[in-house]
């Protein structure tokens, strides 16, 4: 099999040896010559996966005790109406800084259930950057962020310092970089980005927040139900939990977020530089909001995109189509992609340039 250099904006790649012993474990998992796809979720080993998991979470993101950290299924889709759900009082109001197609779906959701004042919005600017200066009043009941923005390739390089809680959708750039989760009041994020493969959402939220909104709540969209339950009050996306965990464990052997956000920079900083030399190319977003996880580029000539894409398809590289909102490309430089599967990508964009300039 040769291999494939990819660049998938998610389900993104995750490292080899995850899936290595992720597929031992579906024929048999921890020596039970059972696999793990057919045993129960309450069974001991489970227990130590789930236990694990959280664990790993919280020591990665530096959380003290008052966080609780659960994985649900319903996707980060989900999350958009569960936040405000567990932290909106009834006549509260909830601060939503609108930076993409992802936040201005949480802010839909949120408006289902109470009011929602957006803080700011670069929407005038079909979401290039990120806003910097905004008032958030401190009787809002949170505010919510999106610390990378997918589909747009841009990030938050620093968060908001508010009087209210702030609460972050990191789907795409969690475990990332050196983040103290202590500055948020909830972390969520999709597994299928940069955690682990789809089908659950890991949510982190300090525990003291919750159970002041004033309406009764149905208990699977209760966070206080799933925390009780240790992530098991219903059956668990086992599968995708496992491989979130072996993706963590991973991580920490390799160094944690201070070896990951090195690699990273060096990725990013290897296609950015690419991107501002070639003259075939440009990058769609302000240069100081630029993210690490998704480079978002055009051609300046599109009716040579056929012939760009012949070229990185021959280097066996996948998966660098931009979004269809957007265009263009996107390469997505999850953690587990290697900085060798960025070199593959520059190299075809010199060669590139060196033919049709
Ligand atoms: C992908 C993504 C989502 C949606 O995730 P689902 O798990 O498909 O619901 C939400 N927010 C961000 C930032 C994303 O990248």
């Amino acid at each position: 099999m040769s291999k494939v250099h990819n660049f998938s904006a998610g389900p993104g790649i995750l490292p080899q040896e995850v899936l290595q012993q992720a597929s031992e474990a579906c024929i048999n998992f921890d020596n039970l010559n059972l696999s793990l796809l057919e045993i129960s979720h309450r069974s001991k080993n489970f227990e130590k996966v789930v236990e694990e998991a959280c664990a790993l979470v919280k020591e990665l993101l530096s959380l003290n005790d008052n966080y609780k950290v659960i994985f649900l299924g319903g996707g980060a889709s989900l999350q958009f109406g569960m936040v405000p759900y567990n932290l909106l009082r009834t006549e509260g109001t909830a601060g939503y800084l609108n930076t993409g197609v992802w936040a201005s779906k949480a802010i839909k959701e949120a408006k289902m259930i109470g009011n929602v004042k957006v803080v700011a919005s670069s929407e005038d600017k079909k979401y290039t950057y990120i806003p910097k200066q905004f008032p958030v009043s401190g009787d809002l009941d949170y505010l919510h962020i999106t610390s990378n923005n997918t589909i747009y390739g841009t990030q938050m390089k620093k968060f908001p310092i508010a009087r209210c809680p702030i609460v972050c959708d990191m789907s795409s750039d969690i475990f990332s970089r050196k983040v103290d989760g202590k500055q948020f009041g909830l972390i969520y994020a999709g597994a299928q980005k940069n955690m682990g493969p789809a089908g659950t959402t890991m949510v982190a939220v300090d525990e003291r927040l919750l159970g002041k909104t004033g309406r009764s709540m149905l208990s699977m969209m209760d966070y206080r139900v799933h925390i009780k339950g240790g992530s098991m009050f219903n059956t668990p996306p086992v599968f995708p939990i496992y491989v979130s965990m072996l993706t963590l464990r991973w991580l920490k052997k390799n160094g944690g977020l201070e070896w990951i956000e090195k690699v990273n920079n060096e990725k990013a900083s290897a296609m950015y530089t690419e991107i501002d030399r070639n003259s075939m190319f440009t990058g769609t977003t302000e240069r100081e909001d630029r993210s690490n996880m998704n480079v978002t580029f055009v051609m300046h000539k599109p009716e040579l995109e056929p012939e760009f894409d012949k070229l990185w398809k021959e280097a066996n590289i996948s998966g660098i189509r931009g979004h269809r909102d957007v265009g263009g490309y996107r390469a997505s430089l999850y953690n587990a992609l290697p900085l060798e599967s960025v070199k593959a990508l520059v190299n075809v964009m010199q060669e590139f340039e060196k033919k049709f300039a």
